[in-house]
């Protein structure tokens, strides 16, 4: 999917490049993110003297729920990627070579397949908001009579008294 094939890019000087337009669906890669477009931009990659340093944007649209009226709406995300990726084999000799803790999703595997997948799952899941809300003029649901008051107002604003008063409300209303 986001996986490209750089045997050719890593027998190259350093400083060499590579561009891709990326124009893929986003698939099933992570339960939180349900990307309602493909995932679209442009990535470099530079021959890097240690691998393969990927630059781009991508950016693709989520459906989201919004954290005030729960209703789904579309939210447009954009990430950057800067990364640099390393090889797991030495391209003369095919000795393996040491992996280091943590950057398992930034390594080359050994049939010189570089893939994005995990680096664009986790920039997303960054990228996103920790409250999403539909608008920012988002009424929410009533939490009086459920209402959407994005659909239609509700009254019990009007009946809503502050609770310090609320007890004098009560002698009033008698
Ligand atoms: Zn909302
Ligand atoms: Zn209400």
């Amino acid at each position: 999917m986001f996986e490209f094939n750089v045997a050719g890019l890593l027998k190259e000087l350093t400083g060499a490049t590579r561009s891709y337009v990326i124009d893929e669906p986003l698939g099933d890669v992570d339960p939180e993110l349900v990307a309602v477009e493909p995932v679209q931009g442009v990535v470099k990659f530079t021959r890097t003297h240690d691998g393969i340093l990927v630059e781009g944007k991508l950016a693709s649209v989520f459906e989201v729920a919004c954290i005030r009226c729960l209703e789904t709406f579309h939210l447009p995300l954009t990430i950057e990627i800067e990364e640099e990726f390393h090889p797991s084999i030495d391209l003369r000799t095919g000795a393996s070579l040491p992996v280091l803790p943590g950057e398992e999703e930034t390594t080359i595997s050994p049939q010189h397949i570089l893939d994005l997948t995990e680096v664009i799952r986790q920039l997303f899941l960054l990228a996103f908001p920790a409250m999403p809300t539909c608008t920012q003029k988002c009424q929410g649901i009533c939490p009086l009579c459920g209402q959407n008051r994005n659909v239609r107002p509700c009254t019990c604003a009007n009946h809503i008294v502050d609770s310090r008063w609320a007890a004098l409300a009560e002698l009033l209303n008698r």
